[in-house]
């Protein structure tokens, strides 16, 4: 059935990949971005779908933007809490704000996003939230104690908020990506980047496509007795 799906850092990289899967599946997508205005206007023009702009750390902006989406486009079915940054630094040099930065972006947001639209999904008894977390979030990564606490913690908040749902018609799954070629990995010097490709079993980085084709079938109505449960997407690198 056509939901309606939002999916934040929907503009760019994998969000980018997982918007076109959903509007492919027949959904009506809203893209949430945060300050890149002209890769969220040059996404909007390629395919038609409606770019919102907030700080997903920011809780009332979120409830203020959920609201927006709905006025504009109906109630929130499919939610998918994509958006992220990385502040990477050792604990012995990160600040403060390094810290905070990373977990209000990565795992505040799955608090103000998943409860602004949690309470209307369990009225109309349907709905699909997919979280992505990462493969850093399992295994931990040296110069990411930030980002690693952060999607480690999804986790946790994905089981719980499947089993507060589970009789209520709404699924709450994680996706743990491995290294997909997107800007957040150009960042990652050459050097490092080879040494990382390296450890990949099948032999290269992951694409968006290998993550939103994921999220369009957890987001499926068929999908309705997979929950609470964590995927891996990372070419055989980390097995845990
Ligand atoms: P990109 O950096 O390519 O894109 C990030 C997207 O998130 C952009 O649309 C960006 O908006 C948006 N965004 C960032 N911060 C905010 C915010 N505060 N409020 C609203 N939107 C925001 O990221 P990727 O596609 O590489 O990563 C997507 C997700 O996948 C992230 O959660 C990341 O941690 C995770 N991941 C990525 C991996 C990879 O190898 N790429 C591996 C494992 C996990 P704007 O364009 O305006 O900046």
């Amino acid at each position: 059935m056509k939901r309606i799906a939002l999916v934040t850092g929907g503009t760019r990289g994998i969000g980018e990949a997982v918007s076109i899967a959903l509007q492919r599946a027949g959904h009506d997508v809203a893209a949430v971005y945060h300050s890149n205005e002209e890769a969220a206007c040059a996404f909007s023009d390629r395919h038609r779908i409606p770019v919102f702009r907030w700080d997903v750390a920011d809780y009332d902006a979120c409830a203020q933007g959920v609201a927006l989406v709905e006025r504009e486009l109906g109630p929130v079915g499919i939610l998918v809490n994509n958006a992220g940054i990385t502040r990477d630094v050792t604990l012995h040099k990160m600040t403060p704000a390094q810290w905070w930065e990373v977990i209000h972006t990565n795992l505040g947001s799955m608090f103000n996003m998943s409860r602004r639209v949690i309470e209307g999904m369990r009225e109309r008894g349907h709905g699909r939230i997919v979280n992505i977390s990462s493969i850093n979030g399992r295994k931990g990564q040296a110069g990411q104690c930030n980002y690693a606490a952060a999607k480690a913690g999804i986790f946790g908040f994905t089981k719980s908020l499947a089993l507060e749902n589970a009789k209520r018609g709404v699924t709450v799954n994680a996706i743990a990506p491995g290294y997909c070629d997107t800007a957040m990995v150009a960042a990652v010097p050459q050097d490092v980047l080879q040494a990382i490709v390296a450890q990949i079993p099948v032999g290269r980085l992951g694409t968006p496509d290998d993550v939103a084709r994921l999220c369009a079938f957890l987001a499926d109505d068929a999908a309705g007795f997979i929950t609470g449960a964590t995927f891996d997407v990372n070419g055989g690198q980390y097995l845990g």
